[in-house]
């Protein structure tokens, strides 16, 4: 038997031509993409595509364009051995995030690659990450189970887990890292994955994909001199139900009392924080330090080592399941998909 994948075109540099009269980048059609890889015909598979209509940058994603590859997998997840879907980089690592959330007990591979030059210029790495992505998506255990077996980014050298990655480079092939989780697959000469960095599960039945997200999600960075009528601000914009607070090192924030009393005020509202790193690697250790120590008992929850593309869609994901504030707060506190490692 070939085996069978599918391919989910969403657009990205990967697929695009340059405009005649500006020659900035513009998303371009799935056929051109593939008159320009003839050698995936080598590869021997049964392979379809969906495509988006028309396929777009990925600054212009959004939780519907995740719904909508959401539902394209699932739709046929019976029917294929593999998926992988073809993305922008810039917002790479919040579809790859927000996926990993949705399609629960997700027991075969969705790998998402894209490329940094047009796949129609003599340098692009976007064959080769084609046909890596392809590869691994078709890659099986001895006995015949998928190898891969969750949301990966394929780039260059590396496979990453989908929710701990993170685009790191504007120019360099390798633009994904993952500062807090080793490779899934290390590529080279050939591919070698990391069998004890692969999720398996545990659990018996199918998919269970969940579609709804809610965006009333606010984020705050915090940096030395942010004043208090700003904080106050933001968040007290109407309809926000969560906040992704990015603090220093591990977890700290100042402890000047109006900061302190108003992230009190708002947790008591009812909202959300989440407090994430500023730093790419480690993540919140909030009894470290007195200021982060003191932001704790303010109510906020640790985000441990998540990176911040998970946490904001973790959090969209778990408001869209219609759950309470006290229920969210419970599963920001574990991991749902890997996507953390609790200190
Ligand atoms: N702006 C492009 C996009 O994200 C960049 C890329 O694909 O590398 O769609």
């Amino acid at each position: 038997m070939k085996p069978r994948i599918l391919i989910i075109y969403t657009g990205g540099t990967i697929g695009m031509i340059e405009d005649s009269a500006t020659h900035a980048l513009k998303p371009f059609d799935f056929s051109h993409l593939m008159e320009n890889v003839p050698k995936v015909k080598m590869l021997n598979y049964d392979i379809d595509n969906i495509q988006f209509n028309p396929p777009i940058d990925s600054s212009d994603m959004n939780p519907s364009h995740w719904q909508q590859i959401a539902r394209s997998i699932a739709d046929n997840y019976y029917d294929y051995d593999g998926f992988v879907v073809l993305h922008g980089t810039d917002t790479m690592a919040y579809t790859a995030s927000a996926l990993s959330f949705m399609l629960d007990n997700l027991q075969k591979p969705v790998i998402i690659t894209g490329s940094q030059l047009p796949i129609g210029e003599v340098r692009t790495d976007g064959e080769e990450n084609l046909i890596t992505a392809l590869q691994i998506a078709a890659a099986t255990e001895p006995d015949g189970k998928p190898m891969v077996q969750e949301v990966a980014i394929l780039f260059e050298d590396y496979l990453w887990r989908g929710n701990r990655a993170t685009k790191r480079s504007a120019d360099n092939f390798n633009a994904f890292k993952s500062s807090n989780y080793p490779h899934l697959a290390k590529v080279g000469l050939s591919i070698n994955f990391s069998r004890e960095a692969l999720m398996r599960h545990q659990s018996a039945g199918g998919l269970n994909p969940q579609y709804n997200l809610d965006p009333s999600v606010a984020v705050v960075d915090l940096f030395p001199g942010l004043s208090e009528k700003v904080l106050r601000h933001i968040l007290s914009a109407p309809d926000i139900k969560g906040v992704v607070l990015r603090t220093y090192g591990a977890g700290n924030a100042m402890t000047a009392p109006w900061f302190i009393d108003l992230i009190k005020e708002t947790v008591d509202r009812g909202i959300v924080v989440l407090n994430v790193t500023q730093c790419a690697y480690g993540g919140v250790h909030p009894s470290r330090y007195v200021t982060g120590d003191v932001l704790a008992g303010t109510g906020v929850i640790p985000g441990f080592d998540i990176t911040f593309e998970a946490a904001v869609t973790k959090m969209m994901f778990l408001f869209g399941l219609g759950l309470d504030s006290k229920q969210v707060k419970f599963y920001l506190e574990r991991p749902l998909a890997g996507e953390m490692t609790i200190s």
